[in-house]
């Protein structure tokens, strides 16, 4: 028999209440997982201005209206309230703080486009109130699972300011890393205003390098465990300075706790046989149907409509991290393949005017919209022939994964997660699902792209490669069993 444990797992983003990219997808789907798989799991999030109370109808918690936070001498006072992620009968717990977590953004503030300056405050205050509101509801998890820096300090508190404290007694922490490069990097000035001046140096030493405060840092020095979202991205963290984002010494100090697993896919969410947001539904067994929503993408986006001509869809955060460079550099060449390219992102300003322009100087080749849109996400899947994500590095990405199940077949660089899920055609044509290249150049990209526009034009090939990918399966069962094993080796 397996074990069950009580796990309470706590991000800043679980979807469909609060998303800026993959975090939130697999800090809904695991959590739903591991529920399946029998575990005691209870999500906590913060109650960001954006969520609707009435639209997942947000119940109050009578113990939980008035939950007492100190940070250094300051007393504040959060709240919280609970719903269930839609679907499932996983409890989520939203910590209401209004002065910091009432906006509706997630960390940047849309009117400056930079950090909210308060950000160390916000993720410490909610971190804190996190271990306070567990005490308040008489709930003793066994494991608390972190999920990147805006958590990170859970595990430091636990070791450290709450140590003494016998309700803590005994919990383990396991922080899983979806990006090493969102680290909670801040001024040393904060320590005070954080409340973790008054603490001995050497536990401030925990939370410090290179001159600044580091919440990855912190946890990945005092969780007990420690997993990526990849077994690849979990190498090369540890073997490669750049991948490491100046931690790599410190996971090497930690190889023996750190673990990869795959991020799964929730088929409930991505599934071209029932996506709510599609004008037609299709299967591995019935793919003629897809092209209904290429005609549907396309007149959206305001794109003619040819059978022949390749769709390339991207949906990214328009971040350097996604190869970004690559396609501006590239956007003329890509298009002499004779296809057309359909961009959905926010980011950069740099990407977000070029690509504006790319749409004015190509109006019936390349489309964009720079807007957060989960339902187009979700058209662009299934409406598009080919899905691009030629990253620099990718901790897992979920987007080839949802490409596959979509018979979207990716163009990936082989790093990270992309090098453990999609396999290169041209290589490998016995199992080969998509397209993929090494070198990070502007030639390797466009190279997989002639071999996979130049494979689109043999339609009975093409079919048969877009079946393996319809029934590849990424589902989180596998993985969410190698964390139950992870929890028993750390209870
Ligand atoms: P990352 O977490 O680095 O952003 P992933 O590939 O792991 O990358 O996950 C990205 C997730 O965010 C996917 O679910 C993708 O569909 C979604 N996404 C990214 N940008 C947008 C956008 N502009 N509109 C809708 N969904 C988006």
């Amino acid at each position: 028999m397996k074990n069950k444990y009580r796990i309470l797992f706590v991000s800043s983003e679980v979807t469909p209440f609060a998303k800026t990219g993959g975090l939130a997808d697999v800090c809904s789907s695991l959590p739903k997982a591991l529920f399946e798989q029998g575990h005691d799991i209870r999500v906590m999030m913060p109650k960001y201005g954006l969520i609707s109370e009435r639209k997942y109808v947000l119940r109050e918690v009578i113990r939980l209206k008035k939950i007492p936070v100190w940070m250094g001498k300051d007393e504040h006072h959060a709240s919280a309230r609970s719903a269930f992620i839609p679907e499932s009968k996983v409890q989520v717990y939203f910590l209401e703080y209004k002065p910091y977590f009432g906006r509706n953004d997630l960390y940047v503030d849309a009117a400056t486009g930079k950090d909210f300056p308060d950000n160390a405050d916000r993720f410490m205050l909610f971190s804190r109130a996190i271990l306070e509101t567990i005490k308040l509801l008489h709930w003793q998890p066994q494991v608390i699972h972190c999920n990147d820096w805006q958590t990170a300090m859970i595990p430091w508190l636990l070791k450290h300011e709450y140590a003494d404290d016998p309700f803590f007694k005994g919990i383990k922490t396991l922080l899983s890393i979806h990006n090493m490069t969102y680290q909670g990097s801040f001024d040393k000035n904060i320590l005070t205003r954080i409340g973790i001046a008054a603490q001995e140096p050497s536990l401030i030493d925990e939370t410090i390098i290179y001159d600044r405060v580091n919440f990855l840092k912190a946890g990945l020095m005092t969780a007990d465990a420690l997993t990526t979202v990849s077994p690849t991205y979990a190498q090369e963290i540890q073997q490669d300075q750049t991948f490491g984002a100046g931690l790599m010494d410190i996971l090497r100090s930690r190889a023996k706790d750190l673990y990869g697993i795959l991020n799964g896919v929730d088929y409930s969410v991505w599934n071209p046989e029932s996506d709510p947001s599609l004008p037609a539904h299709y299967s591995a067994n019935d793919i003629e149907q897809k092209i209904e929503n290429k005609k549907h993408l396309l007149a959206r986006m305001k794109l003619p409509f040819a059978e022949q001509t390749p769709v390339i869809g991207v949906v990214s955060r328009l971040v350097d991290q996604k190869g970004f460079d690559l396609i501006t550099e590239e956007i003329e060449k890509i298009l002499s393949l004779k296809c057309q390219m359909v961009v959905l992102g926010m980011g950069e300003e740099k990407y977000q005017r070029f690509f504006e322009q790319a749409a004015k100087k190509y109006p019936d080749q390349f489309a964009v919209s720079l807007t957060f849109d989960e339902e187009l996400a979700h058209l662009i899947e299934a409406g598009s022939d080919i899905f691009l994500m030629p990253s620099r590095f990718e901790p897992c990405g979920l987007n080839q994964m949802y490409s596959l199940r979509y018979g979207t077949l990716p163009i990936v660089r082989k790093t990270g997660g992309l090098a453990d899920t999609i396999i290169d055609f041209v290589g490998d044509p016995e199992r080969g699902n998509g397209f993929v290249f090494e070198e990070y150049t502007g030639n390797a990209m466009l190279q997989a792209l002639q071999n996979a526009v130049k494979t689109f034009q043999d339609i009975k090939t093409w079919r048969k490669i877009q079946k393996r990918a319809m029934k590849a399966d990424f589902s989180w069962q596998f993985s969410a069993e190698n964390f139950g094993k992870i929890y028993q080796k750390m209870i």
